[in-house]
């Protein structure tokens, strides 16, 4: 096992710059997912890593040892793709012992250790049948397996699970996180789904555009966003943003003045006249149903400014527990997304007046995404 250090990693294909200024280390033990939108350059983060890339500048240490010159073989990482890359030919078991195999490790040993990574991945009734007798997820446990048997200092995984149906994504995606904890390797983990980065990684790297947004645990990432695009990206459904001006102690949205409270107003340095983005949870919304209150409420207070919007219902998605509305404010493009118990009956068409909770709003700049509050 071994702790990873990039300093000032740079990545330029041509006149393409890839990434740029990444710098972490990852503490031995721990597993850390690389996230963000597609060409945010996960990929050539790990590829670097792994030595199928070779950083244009910046190094790179895998425990104490600097590793930019030496080859990917002798880096002692184990990567596991998104396309399994199994040997269609091999069995389960001589998949798994390849590496092994390759290294000229005794007989008895592979076959000890075959054994042992196919039992923790209950594999240890296929390991006679070849790849294509496999359903999807078992074949990426027999990559996984193939990965783990070589005993690496660190595992790279790019994209392990996009390949499975919704169901054995979250079940292999919960093995996964077990099968670290029992064998403590230093992780990396690429994916572009939030939903993966936030229940794997002790610690997140959000990337755009080939730079470093933000590093931080799931839960302050979430609750404290550097900015508009970890804010946006992370959460789901995602962070809603108003647009608005600041003018006369109060926010127009779409032509609805939302009154800021006197200790939210204090935090922020506003500038009358001045664009802003709002940035609010759809969990710190509360919905009044009754249309015809919620109209009422709005055109009282409409003058004196309130804490309320009124929006129309565009979609009502079920799930169950709980049900998303997607809903627009009237007379502009802007939409939100609120969660309401599952018992809540709305339809498109109604109107309902909003309360945020103003002690949980995010401000950004909306020229430069940079979080104000
Ligand atoms: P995805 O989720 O789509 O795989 P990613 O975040 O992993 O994306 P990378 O594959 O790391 O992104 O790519 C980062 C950027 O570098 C992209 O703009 C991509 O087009 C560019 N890039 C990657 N590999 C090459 C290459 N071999 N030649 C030129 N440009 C490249």
């Amino acid at each position: 096992m071994a702790n990873v250090r990039l300093e000032d990693i740079k990545r330029r294909f041509n006149n393409v710059t890839a990434i740029e200024n990444i710098t972490f280390e990852i503490p031995d033990g721990e597993f850390w997912v690389l996230v963000g939108p597609s060409g945010c350059g996960k990929s050539t983060i790990l590829r670097t890593i792994a030595g199928l890339e070779t950083a244009t500048s910046g190094k790179l240490y895998i425990g104490d040892r600097l590793v930019n010159n030496i080859p990917a073989r002798q880096r002692d990482v184990a990567m596991v793709f998104q396309n399994y890359a199994l040997y269609p030919h091999m069995s389960v078991a001589q998949n798994i012992g390849f590496g092994l195999e390759m290294r000229k490790v005794d007989r008895k040993i592979i076959q000890e250790r075959v054994m042992n990574v196919a039992r923790s991945l209950s594999l240890d009734h296929l390991l006679d049948r070849k790849p294509k007798q496999l359903s999807g997820g078992q074949q990426q446990r027999v990559a996984l397996g193939r990965a783990i048997a070589r005993e690496p200092q660190v595992f790279l995984l790019d994209e392990p699970l996009s390949n499975l149906d919704a169901q054995l994504r979250d079940d292999t995606r919960a093995e996964l996180k077990q099968l670290h904890q029992e064998l403590g390797i230093t992780t990396i983990y690429v994916t572009h789904d939030q939903v993966e980065a936030m229940t794997l990684a002790d610690k997140i790297v959000v990337l755009n555009r080939g730079r470093i947004q933000q590093i931080g645990d799931p839960q302050t990432i979430y609750a404290s966003p550097a900015n508009q695009m970890v804010a946006t990206f992370l959460g789901s459904p995602p962070m809603n943003i108003l647009p608005a001006i600041y003018q006369n102690n109060s926010f127009d949205v779409s032509g609805q003045l939302l009154a800021i409270p006197a200790d939210v107003k204090e935090k922020l340095q506003l500038r009358q006249g001045h664009s802003y983005d709002l940035g609010i949870r759809p969990e710190h919304i509360k919905i009044n149903t009754d249309s015809e209150q919620a109209e009422q409420q709005l055109s009282d207070n409409s003058t004196q400014n309130s804490e309320l919007l009124l929006v129309e219902v565009k979609v009502v998605e079920p799930l169950g527990r709980e049900t998303l509305i997607r809903a627009g404010l009237p007379g502009s493009a802007v939409m939100l997304n609120i969660q309401v118990g599952g018992d809540v009956r709305l339809r498109p068409g109604d109107r309902l007046s909003l309360q945020l909770d103003l002690n949980q709003l995010f401000v950004f700049d909306p020229k430069t995404g940079d979080r104000i509050l």
